[in-house]
């Protein structure tokens, strides 16, 4: 099916370079493919990689400037996954190394934007990520976010037990009864904005899992980061609704980022 589609790539075309990133079934390393740069995702084991290979049919029928572009699949030492080299690495990273004197709000209303317009789109394809956090936001060389890890959330294991779920990051509605949909992504939208306007802290700090289910039940959210505009409070505890239907769509969470951040992608520098 993927030969078919042009989505098999070939081995004598790919370089390995350095390695860039640690995932959980497998290491990631930049690379070049026919003169471009690449970041590549090797699955080792057989069975991960089968798995690997049903889902990343997902990353075929999507494309939007915030989505990190799949370039194709190679059949090699389990599995290789080519997907578009993001020189800038994961959103978490990128504020924690620079912080606030380096990065303007301006910078982290623009971030925001972007990932709301990927999700927006993948909420069109009704597709769920159920795994959005700023760790899965990586930065390109011109300072575009994008989203990752889309479509690959089914087959991670994450997904199937429940004791594995990011439960800082997901909605109580699927920790609970497994009820994931575009509304419980918005819900992780919520956290990722706390974690960028806080410079990539981890969110509910000093809370255990535990705690935050009880606390949230009870209608605790928590509060802005500092410096924090508070228009970006205001949509992060829309985001916290405890009712799905009462949160916002991420059309709406774009359409009301776009109010905020007027003007063009400045100049940054970082
Ligand atoms: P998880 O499923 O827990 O999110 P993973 O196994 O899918 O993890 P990734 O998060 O995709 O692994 O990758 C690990 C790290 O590798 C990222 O945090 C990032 O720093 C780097 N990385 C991944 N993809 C790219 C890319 N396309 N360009 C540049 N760096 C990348």
């Amino acid at each position: 099916e993927l030969a078919k589609a042009g989505w098999l790539l070939n081995l004598q075309h790919l370089t390995l370079g350095d390695r860039i990133g640690q995932g959980e079934f497998g290491d990631v390393l930049q690379g070049e493919y026919m003169g471009q740069k690449v970041a590549v995702k090797n699955v080792k084991c057989d069975v991960t990689a089968q798995a690997f290979l049903a889902e990343t049919a997902a990353m075929t029928k999507v494309r939007h400037k915030n989505l990190v572009c799949l370039l194709g699949v190679i059949l090699h030492n389990g599995l290789y996954i080519v997907m578009e080299f993001m020189s800038k690495g994961n959103l978490v990273n990128f504020l924690r190394t620079r912080g606030r004197a380096l990065v303007p709000t301006q910078q982290l209303l623009l971030f925001a934007l972007d990932v709301a317009q990927g999700m927006d789109y993948l909420e069109s394809k009704k597709l769920v990520h159920r795994d959005l956090a700023a760790r899965n936001i990586l930065i390109s060389e011109e300072n575009v976010a994008k989203v990752s890890d889309f479509g690959l959330a089914r087959v991670n294991p994450k997904g199937a037990d429940a004791t594995l779920l990011p439960v800082k990051w997901t909605a109580p509605e699927a920790l609970k009864h497994n009820k994931f949909s575009s509304k419980s992504d918005v819900w992780s939208y919520g956290i990722l904005l706390w974690e960028a306007f806080s410079f990539g802290r981890a969110p509910y700090p000093k809370l255990s899992l535990k705690e935050v289910t009880e606390l949230l039940e009870q209608g605790y959210r928590m509060d802005p980061p500092e410096g924090c505009p508070p228009t970006v409070y205001a949509l992060m505890r829309s985001c916290w609704e405890l009712e799905p239907g009462k949160r916002p769509s991420f059309k709406k969470l774009t359409e009301k980022l776009q109010k905020d951040c007027p003007g063009d992608r400045g100049q940054e520098g970082t």
